[in-house]
């Protein structure tokens, strides 16, 4: 924690290095999902990069607030403050409830995570679970002058807040130039200029997703919910607020001006945007044909894919790139980051098998602060990775009998491997855990089996310890009509 990490500041420009404001705990808030579809790449590289942000101040021993939201109310389907919302509109074409949308695609996006083996974070919170403390900002903002109520619906005033803050700081928009770029308005239209933007939307007669409120039965606008909830969890000033670059206008910006205008002060000290991914050059989306699911990617049923592509291989195509350059995925592009995964396992492997000698021919604790320059500039774990094959280049060397490592140095260069590989890139050696798998089946098979001899010779006190001790380690015994099923509790 010697303030040697340094990380780029969107609203800066530029590279800072990273003071906390209360070392050594973080703040950091990242927007989430809007949960209505299947997760796809899109949602991976946010992921993967804040988890990796996420994991390398844990290891620099900070004490971190993760907070990432879910959204499952108010994001109208332009993004801005028109459409249907994105959530009940696929509730209508599915028959569900629109909270059993959110629940079905919460689960997906969740496990999906669990695969890409991304840390959960600290504290998920949901917009529907906040709409009171939504309520409450909007009171201050209107109380403050910078929000006026039209017909039940309430908007932010732009233009106010410009008078004294600056709005487009983040995005770099001028005010002149969204006049001259948005249509003007209609004589329906409730806004008293085309940017301002709903803080509270009164609610049509079919719309389902709606609460009471001083100014009308209806729902938050998009933008607010991570104002409310990230002053709720991580005050009013916190340290890094993350999210994709698209998400800079007009959501964060728009972020930016509740929470300025409401505190009279800048909440968030940095803030870090992760690049977009391109398909085939292109940019992903349904209407082209080329809108990837995770699930689709770890199956391998896409025309695009020539086969399936673990997790930790889709993990390892992220990690190649810095978060902040655009990655254009292709089949190809997987096929070469599945061999440079395996190659960096296979490295991992020798490295276990490798027998120490007396002197060393390699320079290992240079390789560790190579490693650490890399993650301290920005996250860069391209570079981080073109050291750790260095390393595999060294190991492979030494596992021909061309170099050699002392005990100490082979026992720092493990340990460089397991800090880097798999606690800050989070990687994980896949072959492992699908040998676990096999084993446990297998183990568990051989015990049913003895369960069932126990019950054909009605040794009942056995057969019930057998389910006792098993429940006693985590696993539930359900018996079938023939044979026994397990799962893990
Ligand atoms: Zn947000």
């Amino acid at each position: 924690m010697d303030n040697r990490f340094t990380i780029y500041n969107s609203l800066s420009r530029k590279k800072e290095p990273f003071t906390p404001l209360h070392p050594p705990f973080v703040g950091l808030y990242v927007c989430g999902p809007t949960v209505y579809s299947d997760p796809h790449l899109g949602h991976a590289r946010p992921a993967v990069t804040f988890d990796l942000l996420y994991r390398y101040l844990m290891h620099l021993e900070y004490m971190v607030r993760y907070v990432r939201n879910i959204t499952d109310v108010g994001h109208l389907e332009n993004d801005a403050d028109e459409g249907e919302d994105k959530i009940e509109k696929k509730a209508r074409l599915e028959h569900l409830e629109p909270m059993e949308v959110v629940q079905k695609y919460i689960n997906s996006f969740l496990k999906n995570m669990e695969q890409l083996n991304t840390l959960h974070p600290s504290i998920e919170p949901r917009a529907s679970g906040h709409i009171i403390e939504q309520q409450q900002l909007i009171e201050e903002l209107i109380k403050k002058g910078y929000a006026y109520e039209v017909n039940g619906s309430v908007y932010f005033d732009v233009l106010k807040y410009n008078e004294k803050y600056k709005y487009g700081k983040l995005s770099g928009r001028v005010l002149e130039e969204l006049q001259s770029n948005t249509r003007t308005l209609d004589k329906q239209d409730e806004k008293r200029n085309p940017f301002d933007f709903a803080l509270w939307k009164k609610a049509t007669p079919e719309h389902l997703m709606r609460w009471p409120s001083r100014w009308s039965d209806g729902y938050p606008g998009w933008h607010l919910e991570c104002s409310a909830m990230s002053i709720k969890y991580l005050g009013e000033v916190f340290d890094i607020h993350g999210g994709g670059m698209d998400l800079q206008f007009p959501h964060h910006e728009c972020e930016i001006a509740q929470s300025t205008a409401a505190q009279g002060k800048e909440s968030v000290r940095y803030w870090m945007h992760n690049n977009m991914i391109t398909i085939n050059g292109q940019k992903m989306a349904r209407s082209l044909g080329n809108f990837i699911t995770l699930d689709q990617l770890f199956i391998g049923n896409h025309p695009l894919l020539t086969q399936a592509y673990s997790p930790m291989t889709i993990r390892f195509f992220l990690l190649q790139a810095h978060y902040r350059s655009t990655i254009d995925f292709s089949n190809e592009a997987l096929l070469a980051a599945e061999k440079g995964f395996q190659k960096l396992m296979k490295g991992i492997e020798t490295l276990d098998k490798l027998k120490p000698s007396l002197t060393s021919t390699i320079d290992i604790p240079s390789l560790r602060k190579k490693c650490y320059e890399a993650m301290d500039d920005d996250l860069n774990s391209p570079v981080l990775l073109s050291y750790l094959f260095e390393g595999v280049k060294y190991i492979n060397s030494v596992s021909d009998g061309t170099e050699k490592l002392s005990i100490n140095e082979l026992t720092s260069l493990k340990d460089l491997f397991k800090v880097f590989v798999f606690d800050i890139l989070g990687l994980k050696d896949e072959n492992i855990s699908k040998g676990d798998e096999k084993l446990t089946s297998e183990l568990m098979k051989i015990i049913i089996n003895l369960r069932q001899g126990a019950k054909n010779k009605k040794e009942w006190a056995e057969s019930d310890k057998i389910r006792e001790d098993l429940k006693n380690a985590g696993i539930i015994l359900k018996d079938l009509k023939d044979g026994a099923e397990w799962e893990m509790e």
